[in-house]
């Protein structure tokens, strides 16, 4: 049994970072099998001007082409928000192994709320879920983004 080591201080910089550039604070990172991080990114959806650009699917791509596989197994995802349902899509079809995320999205999230992709009968991959682990300087960054742009 390996050490654990959270690595929401990593994910919630990559979402302080998004902020900093004029994206929606979030911020996701793949660890490696053997604890490495294999990935880390942010939101870019504005920068890229492409819808799909989230901090999951963006850290999920890289660590992807890293591995030089489709999928990730054994590899663990960590984001500062619930992932949407598009997201979580994508996190069953790269069979991450474990998803940690920080604050709980009732308006998008897809995993807990709303869609709930991985409680699908369709979902052939449902990851081991732990939530709420940095939820609340994640929840923070978020309003403290959309209050500054109100
Ligand atoms: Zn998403």
């Amino acid at each position: 049994m390996s050490r654990f080591t959270s690595h929401m201080a990593l994910a919630l910089a990559e979402a302080r970072a998004a902020a900093d550039r004029g994206e929606v604070p979030v911020g996701a990172v793949v660890v490696a099998p053997d604890g490495r991080v294999a990935a880390a990114a942010g939101n870019r959806t504005r920068e890229l001007s492409d819808p799909t650009a989230h901090a999951e699917i963006l850290a999920i791509r890289a660590a992807c082409r890293a591995a030089g596989s489709e999928r990730l197994p054994g590899h663990d995802l960590w984001v500062t928000l619930e992932p949407c349902p598009m997201c979580a899509s994508a996190i069953s079809a790269a069979r991450i192994g474990r998803l940690y995320y920080g604050a709980s999205d009732p308006r998008m999230g897809g995993v807990d709320h709303g869609a709930r992709v991985f409680d699908h009968p369709q979902c052939h991959h449902r990851p081991q879920v732990y939530d709420g682990l940095g939820a609340d300087p994640s929840r923070a960054l978020l309003q403290g983004f959309f209050r500054n742009r109100r």
